[in-house]
């Protein structure tokens, strides 16, 4: 294995009193990794992210991308996408729009962003629908459309913070295939989920947080047969 593309070294955070709600996460991602996390709500997955993508500022540690501390680099700037549980889609905006605002913050000419915009759109198979605004949109496909959002500039690694959580099953479904294509295309994801068969399939590993600590991480085959009863236990509900 080469270097890492990713490297977290004893992440602490606490908010009040010290009461530690991240406490010493440390772990790595190589290039074209797929890591899923999972664990108890309040466990810290979220935090973890937000530290990752630069919306939230670690108490103590490090974020390493390849040999550049990117610790108190502002997020623009980490090469990373985000797409969160709740679309974050801007409602005023159409889908090409919304694609193509990360673009056009980023000073890219209008006519070149619309092109990328349309190439993000048909690979999450929304090209028929880049005129619509969100609200004319399932939860499913406007959250087609924050993924496109968040591939817009081609970005190193992709967070996703339970990206299907506020979907019916069918939805869900289509949100996943999508996910399980750019796996396939060896794009470098950290996913939050609960849903275990899918992180099952797609991740190379996983990890499995509890009360801000990594408790187990491994295979998926070894988290779903692991000795743990406590992960086992939260595994099992999950299926
Ligand atoms: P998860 O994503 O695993 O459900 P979170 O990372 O969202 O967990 O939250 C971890 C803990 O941090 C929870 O106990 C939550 O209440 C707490 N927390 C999150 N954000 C804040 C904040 N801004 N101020 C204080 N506590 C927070």
């Amino acid at each position: 294995m080469g270097q890492p593309i990713l490297e977290v070294e004893h992440l602490k955070k606490s908010y009040v009193n010290n009461v530690p709600i991240l406490d010493d996460v440390s772990f790595s991602l190589q290039k074209g990794e797929v890591v899923v996390i999972v664990g108890p709500s309040g466990c810290g997955k979220s935090t973890t992210l937000f530290m990752l993508a630069g919306l939230s500022d670690p108490t103590s540690g490090s974020i390493y991308f390849g040999d550049k501390n990117v610790t108190k680099v502002a997020p623009e700037d980490r090469e990373i996408g985000l797409v969160f549980q709740n679309y974050a889609l801007y409602p005023h905006m159409t889908v090409e729009e919304n694609i193509m605002f990360p673009l056009i913050n980023r000073k890219v000419k209008k006519a070149e962003a619309r092109e990328r915009a349309n190439e993000m759109a048909k690979l999450v198979q929304l090209d028929g629908l880049l005129k619509r605004k969100p609200k004319a949109l399932s939860g499913g496909q406007q959250q087609r459309v924050s993924i496109a959002r968040a591939l817009a500039l081609q970005p190193k690694i992709l967070y996703f913070d339970e990206p299907t959580s506020a979907l019916d099953p069918e939805l869900t479904a289509e949100v996943l295939k999508v996910i399980r294509q750019l796996a396939s295309e060896h794009m470098t994801m950290i996913i939050v989920t609960h849903e275990m068969q899918f992180a099952r399939e797609v991740s190379d590993r996983i990890i499995f947080m509890e009360q801000g600590v990594i408790v187990e991480e491994g295979s998926p085959e070894a988290l779903f047969t692991t000795e743990n009863a406590r992960v086992r236990e939260f595994i099992g509900k999950l299926q």
